[in-house]
């Protein structure tokens, strides 16, 4: 291709993906400091629009939001506490969700019919729960149904989902589960159908990895148990024994951050930081959760973290909001991020203070923008699958 124009060098022009930079293209490295907000005016008209909307308005910010949101949050937390968090203030009309849209349709399923739900930037999705959507997994449960396994599954949705997968999940007589809870919600599930050692299996959407962990890892299945059902191909890619010999349907979903990390980056961490603590979320991949010396979800990763003793340094597989924000918290702790080429969640960035400072200004201004609404036959069959996770035995739904 020629760059060339009159009067100008010739510049190469190297096009990624055709091996012409082999140094580039490998990743994009992403270690520094976000950009300030643009307008140094946002803080004061953020802190100016909140106090006039006082307590008509609360603020959730998701543990991987941007620090200048968090700076605004009522409370912080994982995408189930911030929605039970919502569910507890029925006196405020107006939940401005700081996170991604299914944590917003959960926060809109489980408050009451008088608050509004606000995204501050509809833009704000998340790539695993767009990996399943509702008619391929109404597909999937027809290739079970033709392959005779359908009776003996039992659907388990992962709160990172749509509203409309959730009421798939409870019309099918599932359950929802967080990544503090999946253990318990699989034990649950597969004792609807003879237990762990029966002959009954899981349809775990849409992200494999936190399925095949807990599955593997907790409940001490084999890899050959779990099989991945590829929406995009007939049957699954799968044949019909397979899908009868199979304990667990994993759906091909993944995170787009958590699914990135490596074994070379924990291998990288071990060597080059004496006596580290390596600790990764359940989106991450199986061999990684290998090498990892703790698992834990966002929740149990910063009380892990914040429990240990002053003086020890911890290398840690999530994302790099929380990270960095760790590191801040903990000064006498030594914080790093698992691997250098895996980048924000970009979807939960979406959400920065010029959007929450519109999302404010407007309610001050009598405007309502960007709701949330579930439509209430999703919401009703959605709100199935979330009350039987909320009845399932034991604490760790509420970590
Ligand atoms: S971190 Fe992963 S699971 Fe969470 S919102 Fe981003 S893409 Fe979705």
């Amino acid at each position: 291709m020629d760059t060339r124009s009159p009067g100008r060098p010739s510049l190469p022009l190297l096009v990624l993906g055709a091996g012409r930079d082999l140094h580039t293209e490998r990743g994009v490295e992403c270690p520094g400091d976000l950009p300030a907000p643009s307008d140094p005016d946002l803080v004061a008209r953020a802190t100016a629009a909140k106090a006039a909307l006082g307590d008509q308005v609360f603020v959730l910010g998701h543990h991987y939001q941007r620090d200048e949101v968090i700076a605004f949050a009522d409370v912080t937390g994982d995408s189930f506490k911030l929605a039970q968090q919502a569910a507890a203030r029925p006196e405020a009309p107006w939940i401005v969700f700081c996170g991604v849209h299914f944590m917003a349709e959960s926060a809109d399923i489980l408050t009451s019919p008088d608050q509004t739900v606000i995204l501050p930037d509809l833009a704000a999705g998340c790539s695993m729960a767009d990996m399943a959507t509702a008619a391929q997994v109404e597909d999937c449960w027809d290739d079970l149904i033709d392959a005779g396994v359908a009776e003996a599954t039992i659907p388990v949705s992962y709160m990172n989902s749509s509203a409309a997968i959730k009421a798939f999940t409870g019309r099918h007589g599932g359950t929802i589960c967080t990544s503090s809870n999946a253990r318990t919600a699989l034990e649950w599930a597969f004792a609807q159908t003879g237990g762990v050692e029966g002959s009954g299996k899981i349809l775990f959407l849409p992200d494999q990895h936190l399925g095949r962990n807990t599955a593997v890892r907790e409940l001490g299945l084999s890899l050959d148990d779990c099989v991945v059902y590829d929406p995009h191909r007939p049957m699954g890619g799968l044949t019909r024994d397979q899908l009868k010999n199979a304990r667990m349907i994993l759906w091909r979903g993944h995170c787009s951050v958590h699914g990135r990390f490596t074994t070379e980056a924990v291998q990288a961490a071990r060597r080059d930081i004496p006596g580290v603590k390596v600790i990764v979320h359940p989106e991450c991949r199986y061999e990684v959760c290998e090498l990892a010396d703790h698992i834990g979800s966002t929740e149990q990763i910063i009380k892990t973290v914040a429990a240990a003793p002053a003086g020890t340094s911890w290398v840690v597989g999530t994302e790099l909001n929380l990270v960095k924000r760790l590191a801040t918290m903990f000064p006498e702790q030594s914080i790093s991020f698992l691997e250098k080429n895996v980048c924000y969640c970009s979807t939960m960035n979406r959400i920065d203070l010029p959007h929450l400072v519109w999302a404010l200004e407007s309610l001050v201004e009598g405007r309502v923008v960007n709701p949330i609404h579930v439509d209430p036959e999703v919401a009703h069959w959605a709100r199935v699958a979330l009350d039987q996770m909320l009845a399932l035995p034991g604490p760790t739904h509420k970590d």
